[in-house]
């Protein structure tokens, strides 16, 4: 049975006008039993390689497990050539710009002399425009004489940070009219004018490959929940008896401001064997704070977990993710590490589980460091995070995934 995701029309308008990310048009499908990757693709219309590239977190593609969620990739739009009279293989070919080969194989002609006026060819991908006239925002349509070199320096990202977020295996190959998703540093809740600042994540991490981190070693099979801007006495209980059930630790980024109001729920964080970190005082851009007010932020921070939990922690998230070459360096004088992420729920933006599904999974990878919210603004919910969380736990555990703290993750201490 298949069984799709059903938004609301209300909210499926709300998605269409406010989100970029879901004109991608994916979708949520929960594995029955006795499906396999191939009957799931061909039941949506979709090619099996369509099917694994929009998972990039199977693994074992030979084994997948009801009760598992897979991302449906939007159906590309076929595009179709209908042969007229007179038509060849070798004609069509020519006027498309494709080889015989790629039409014939495309198509499964074993006789390339044997073609019927009126039949349907399927056009290789790649071959003709995409039909929407534009690109979306954060992303731009391959010209002729692009280079993924060229892509980068317009846009001021790394190569390496383009050829990631597109997944790119081969840089070399990129083809006209292919859609790339441009990345951009990790945005959360208020705009970036990221122009105004030279460095980028990418660039940061590699500046600093001992003090700031997005991920673990690839190598391995483990991968980090992160939940940030709690603690929150509803959502940050809630998403603790998650995390009991499935028997998954994770790594809590608390505000300061918000912890003295909440002891008990930082006692039983360390108590049910999660890992604290520290997410400043008061949610500041630690990029427009002086040095002096970002040591402030975190040592309050840092004294009012110690004072509860007796624990000094040395993990610390920067709000939005955003930092500078001078942040770090002071950071680095308070004994922190500096933990951003590879994953992102985007859960505070898209309150829909089906949304968080597809915002985090196909980003998972071995060693990736995945961001949630279990707090936020004054009255915001974090239901949608909460039921995302049993969904998302089962599949990666049933595609071999462990669940670590951040600390064990990139192998170096929790606390000073
Ligand atoms: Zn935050």
């Amino acid at each position: 049975m298949k069984k799709f995701l059903r938004f609301s029309v209300a909210s499926m308008l709300s998605l269409l006008i406010m989100l970029p990310s879901f004109v991608n048009g994916a979708q949520v499908h929960r594995v029955s039993r006795g499906e396999t990757l191939f009957t799931i693709a061909t039941n949506y219309g979709i090619t099996l390689n369509e099917l694994i590239n929009q998972n990039g977190y199977l693994r074992n593609h030979n084994n997948i497990s009801a009760g598992q969620v897979v991302i449906i990739p939007q159906k590309k739009e076929a595009n179709i050539y209908v042969v007229g009279e007179g038509d060849s293989l070798f004609k069509i070919s020519q006027n498309l710009g494709v080889s015989v080969t790629d039409l014939a194989k495309e198509n499964n002609i074993t006789d390339v002399n044997r073609l019927s006026v009126g039949e349907k060819l399927k056009v290789p991908n790649g071959v003709i425009r995409p039909t929407k006239s534009g690109a979306s925002t954060g992303e731009y349509i391959v010209k002729n004489g692009d280079s993924l070199f060229n892509i980068a320096q317009q846009f001021g990202v790394t190569v390496a940070a383009l050829g990631e977020a597109n997944n790119l295996g081969d840089w070399n190959f990129l083809y006209v009219g292919q859609i790339l998703k441009i990345p951009t540093a990790p945005t959360q809740r208020t705009q970036q004018p990221e122009a105004s600042f030279k460095e980028t994540t990418a660039s940061l991490v590699s500046m600093y490959p001992n003090t700031f981190f997005i991920k673990g070693a690839s190598n391995t099979n483990k991968i980090a929940l992160t939940f940030d801007d709690g603690p929150n006495q509803k959502y940050t209980n809630e998403v603790l008896d998650v995390l009991k059930q499935y028997n998954v630790p994770a790594t809590f980024f608390v505000m300061g401001a918000r912890v003295d109001h909440h002891p008990e729920i930082i006692n039983r964080i360390v108590r049910e064997g999660h890992v604290i970190g520290n997410h400043t005082w008061n949610h500041p851009d630690l990029r427009r704070v002086s040095q002096e007010s970002l040591v402030n932020e975190i040592n309050q921070t840092e004294d009012s977990i110690y004072k509860i939990t007796g624990l000094r922690t040395a993990l610390m998230r920067p709000p939005y993710g955003a930092v500078t070459r001078e942040s770090i360096e002071g950071l680095i004088k308070e004994e922190y590490k500096i933990i951003n992420w590879s994953v992102d729920s985007i859960d505070w933006r898209d309150q829909d589980v089906g949304q968080i599904l597809i915002n985090t999974l196909p980003d998972v990878r071995q060693g990736r460091i995945l961001l949630f919210h279990d707090g936020g603004g004054e009255g915001q919910s974090h239901a949608a995070t909460v039921a995302s969380l049993p969904e998302i736990i089962q599949t990666l555990k049933y595609q071999g995934y462990e669940f670590v703290t951040v600390d064990e993750l990139l192998n170096i201490p929790a606390y000073k």
